[in-house]
């Protein structure tokens, strides 16, 4: 699952009082406000955007008020300043991360607002940029926002992570194309990715969400100790799983008992690892977009749990800096299954976003685990959630391993064994 760490198309308002959604960028507002973050009466949102998705921005912003939202709180964003800012700065900047902001995350998650972010980084923004400055202003983010990251990872408070497309992330999708056309090709891709194609799409999420939820229960039933992967990528790996561990996918439930969906789209069912249990090697079968650098062509060897070797034909001093940040991003904090077949997969398009990539693909996560995947972990202190097996670090990155013939076995208790996956798909 998509964690939005990185806090960071023309249309035409003039019918956005009119009830009823007239185009699909309106209805993918709605379904965002409406089954995403699932905005309740009188609740705050904050929204969270790039300067360049405004457009789209203000069309969430007026679903929400249709939805009963009392306010809806802006946090803009501009990469490109970002940008500047990391080649210009002075050096001591790039250790800290403002205390207003901190004030402004955690206030709005205690007080509790609901979170839309939308995510449409350019790949390749951040080329070039000294790879330590970014992981010095990245640990500092993550660690002022501590507070509010585990509360979002806890499920103490709603959010919804989705894309948006902007000029720069649409030409690296689709090269060679004209800006317009680039955009346009996106969209229609996110529309369908997101089932805004369909009908009636918030039927169409009801029924998605309900056959994710049969596929948890039968993992579930399974209590796996440990999954077996294997393919031709030279992908061949063992990841034990914590005893209590919990599958989820699809919807989830928020503090308030509604149902909110937190990446959309998603097509992915996920559970912890037990942070010392892998064992073996991994290889990825996409490229890694992180905080804006292309890492390819990459694995990593693991030994009880730690990457004890890697290697990337592009990004290696990304991927470098992505590890050195703490022991724990040096272990698995999520295991998630999506079939070869999945219908992001079947587009046959590289995102180079995680939200879409991940759901194309069986993938892990390095760093922090998801507490709420064991357990009685949304309420275990740091200690409790070690002792259980859940890996923690400043960083949570999933990356991309399925292929379509990759076989999982899941070890059961009594030591059986059960096909999980077979040629890149669910055997069940
Ligand atoms: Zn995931
Ligand atoms: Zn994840």
């Amino acid at each position: 699952m998509l964690y939005c760490q990185d806090i960071q198309g023309a249309v035409i308002l003039g019918a956005r009082y009119k009830e009823t959604p007239v185009n699909p960028m309106e209805q993918y507002a709605r379904l965002l406000v409406r089954v995403g973050a699932n905005v309740q009466k009188d609740q705050v949102l904050v929204i969270d955007s790039p300067i360049d998705c405004a457009e789209f921005a203000r069309l969430a912003q007026v679903e929400a008020y249709r939805a009963g939202a009392a306010e809806v709180v802006f946090r803009w964003t501009d990469e490109k300043s970002a940008r500047v800012g990391f080649d210009m700065a002075a050096d001591a900047s790039f250790d800290r991360y403002p205390e207003w902001a901190r004030a402004f995350f955690d206030g709005y998650s205690d007080a509790g607002a609901a979170f839309l972010h939308i995510f449409a980084s350019d790949p390749e923004i951040m080329k070039g940029v000294d790879p330590e400055r970014m992981s010095r202003k990245n640990k500092a983010q993550a660690r002022a926002l501590e507070h509010y990251r585990s509360r979002q990872m806890s499920g103490k408070h709603v959010w919804c992570v989705a894309s948006v497309p902007t000029v720069a992330w649409a030409r690296k999708v689709f090269p060679g194309r004209g800006d317009a056309e680039a955009i346009e090709a996106l969209w229609k891709a996110i529309y369908e990715t997101v089932r805004i194609d369909r009908d009636d799409p918030v039927a169409a999420w009801k029924e998605h969400l309900a056959a994710l939820r049969a596929r948890i229960a039968t993992l579930q039933g399974y209590a796996f100790t440990a999954l077996r992967y294997r393919n031709g990528l030279g992908t061949n790996l063992t990841v034990a799983l914590p005893i209590g561990h919990l599958w989820f996918g699809g919807g989830e439930d928020s503090p308030g008992g509604y149902e909110i969906v937190a990446n959309m789209p998603t097509e992915e069912v996920f559970t912890m690892p037990h942070k010392d249990g892998a064992n073996g090697r991994v290889v990825a079968s996409m490229p890694l977009n992180h905080n804006g650098n292309l890492v390819e062509g990459f694995w990593f060897e693991f030994k009880d749990g730690l990457v004890v070797d890697y290697g990337a034909d592009k990004g290696l001093d990304t991927l470098k800096s992505l590890l050195d940040t703490d022991e724990g991003a040096r272990r698995l904090g999520e295991v998630a299954l999506v079939p070869y077949g999945s219908p992001i997969s079947r587009l046959g398009i590289l995102f180079y976003n995680t939200l879409f990539d991940e759901n194309a693909s069986c993938h892990f996560a390095l760093g922090k685990a998801y507490p709420t995947c064991v357990s009685g972990g949304a309420d275990m202190d740091a200690a409790a959630l070690a002792a259980a097996g859940a890996n923690d670090s400043l960083v949570h990155v999933d990356f991309m391993m399925g292929s379509a013939d990759l076989s999982i076995t899941g070890i059961r208790p009594d030591g059986s064994e059960v096909a999980v996956f077979a040629d890149g798909d669910f055997a069940f």
